[in-house]
């Protein structure tokens, strides 16, 4: 699954949201959330980040990321 960063606080953008099949982006407290059970891991949305915050979950550091995005995206 992908996951979003801290790049995207109070980013203004919603590229990734307009370009993914699935809609699995949500609303977090001031930035975006990837819902990690939706996500098909299609990989389309982190080119069109202009914030560069969407990550694969495969990398290490990314860890405390992936249990924000799933917090903040089961509220809904
Ligand atoms: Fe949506 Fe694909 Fe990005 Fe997952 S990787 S959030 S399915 S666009």
């Amino acid at each position: 699954t992908y996951v979003v960063i801290d790049n995207c606080i109070a980013c203004k953008y919603t590229d990734c949201v307009e370009v993914c099949p699935v809609d699995c982006f949500y609303e977090g407290e001031n930035m975006l959330v990837i819902h990690p059970d939706e996500c098909i891991d299609c990989g389309v949305c982190e080119p069109e980040c202009p914030a560069d915050a969407i990550r694969p979950d495969t990398e290490p550091e990314m860890e405390p990321w992936v249990e924000f995005n799933r917090k903040y995206s089961e509220k809904w």
